[in-house]
C-alpha cells in the first residue's frame, strides 16, 4: 500500500474513466513481458482538418509513480478549458504506463526494493535505455555506473538489453511513432526537478530546447525546474527523446518532477518509493502541468528541429 497513489487496478479504472469524460479513444499499443496492457489515449483535436500531434509518456521506470499521475491529470484537463488552446490545434496522446511490470512489482513489494529491481521491465532491463541510438555512442571518462551512457552489464540497474527495441514496452511505442508524427512530447520521470533536452550539437536546437525549457517553468507557479546543460550531463544512451527528436523530428524532452532541493533528507531513507514520489502528488500534479501546456504550445510555433547528419 503506498499512500497517496494508485495500484495498478486503480491506475487503469482511472484511465478508462477520465479517457470517457474527455471523449478520447482508448487504444492497447502492445503488452508488457507479464502481459499487462500498454494503454494510449488519444484526446481528438477540437478543430476538423490537418493537426499536430502531441505525446506524454510515463511510467517507464518502475517506481516513479509521480509521473504516472501527472499524466492522468494531463488527461483530467483535456475535458475542460484548461487545455482548450492545445486541443484547437493539437490532438493529445496519453500513455500513463510505459513499464506495468514495473509498476507492479513495486506496489506489490511496497516500493522496498533495489533500483535495478524497481525500475526495470520483467526482463531486468531499464526499458530507457533500449530504444534505437540515432547516432553512435561517445566515449566519457566517468559513467557514474553506467547512469550517463547505460549498460550491457545484466546485473547494473542501467542494463540497455540483449539490442535495442528488444523489449516488448519499447515496441509498442516504436509502433506508435512509426505511425504518428508527433510535434512535441515530455517523458516524465522523477526524481531530479529538471527538464532533460535530447542530446543534440545543433546551435538552433540547443537554443530552442532553451527557450521551451525556459516557457516550461515559467508557467510552473511554485517550484521552477531547471534546465540540464547540453553535452555536459546528456549523450547517445538509448532514451527516448533523442530517438523521438533525431529520428521522428519531434521536440521531445525528459521531464523529472519532485526536486532534490525540496527535501534532500529523502534519500537517506531505505524506501526507495518514498526517495522518487512526495507524499502529496497532488501538489506537484498543480505544479507541473502548466509547465507542460506551455511548453506544448511554445513547441508548435516552432518549425521542425533541425536534421543533423
Ligand atoms: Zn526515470
Amino acid at each position: 500500500m503506498l499512500v497517496g497513489y494508485r495500484s495498478s487496478d486503480e491506475r487503469e479504472r482511472a484511465l478508462e474513466r477520465l479517457a470517457s469524460a474527455a471523449r478520447a479513444e482508448l487504444h492497447v499499443l502492445g503488452a508488457s513481458v507479464e502481459g499487462r496492457p500498454i494503454h494510449a489515449a488519444r484526446v481528438p483535436c477540437r478543430r476538423p482538418g490537418d493537426h499536430a500531434a502531441l505525446l506524454v509518456c510515463a511510467g517507464i521506470h518502475g517506481p516513479e509513480y509521480i509521473g504516472t499521475e501527472v499524466a492522468l491529470g494531463v488527461l483530467e484537463r483535456a475535458r475542460g478549458a484548461e487545455l482548450d488552446g492545445l486541443l484547437e490545434r493539437a490532438e493529445l496522446w496519453v500513455l500513463p504506463s510505459l513499464n506495468p511490470d514495473g509498476y507492479e512489482r513495486t506496489w506489490v513489494r511496497g516500493g522496498e526494493g533495489t533500483l535495478r529491481a524497481l525500475r526495470a521491465n520483467a526482463h531486468g532491463i531499464d526499458l530507457n535505455r533500449n530504444y534505437p541510438l540515432p547516432a553512435p555512442q561517445r566515449k566519457v571518462w566517468f559513467d557514474f555506473g553506467g547512469w550517463r551512457t547505460g549498460s550491457d552489464d545484466p546485473e547494473n540497474p542501467f542494463y540497455r538489453g540483449p539490442s535495442p527495441g528488444s523489449e516488448p514496452e519499447t515496441a509498442a511505442l516504436l509502433g506508435l511513432l512509426a505511425q504518428i508524427r508527433f510535434a512535441a512530447s515530455v517523458s516524465l520521470h522523477s526524481a531530479m526537478g529538471m527538464l532533460i533536452p535530447p542530446c543534440t550539437a545543433s546551435a538552433s536546437s540547443i537554443a530552442s530546447y532553451r527557450m521551451l525549457c525556459g516557457a516550461f517553468a515559467a508557467a510552473q507557479p511554485h517550484t521552477r525546474y531547471r534546465r540540464s546543460a547540453h553535452g555536459r550531463f546528456d549523450l547517445f544512451t538509448g532514451e527516448q527523446e533523442d530517438l523521438q527528436h533525431h529520428v521522428h523530428g519531434t521536440w521531445a524532452i525528459a521531464v523529472e518532477h519532485y526536486p532534490i532541493w525540496v527535501d534532500a533528507t529523502r534519500f537517506l531513507q531505505p524506501n526507495l518509493f518514498r526517495r522518487f514520489n512526495p507524499p502529496d502528488p497532488g501538489r506537484w500534479v498543480t505544479n507541473d502541468i502548466p509547465g507542460i501546456a506551455a511548453y506544448f504550445e511554445a513547441a508548435l510555433r516552432l518549425p521542425r528541429p533541425e536534421h543533423e547528419p
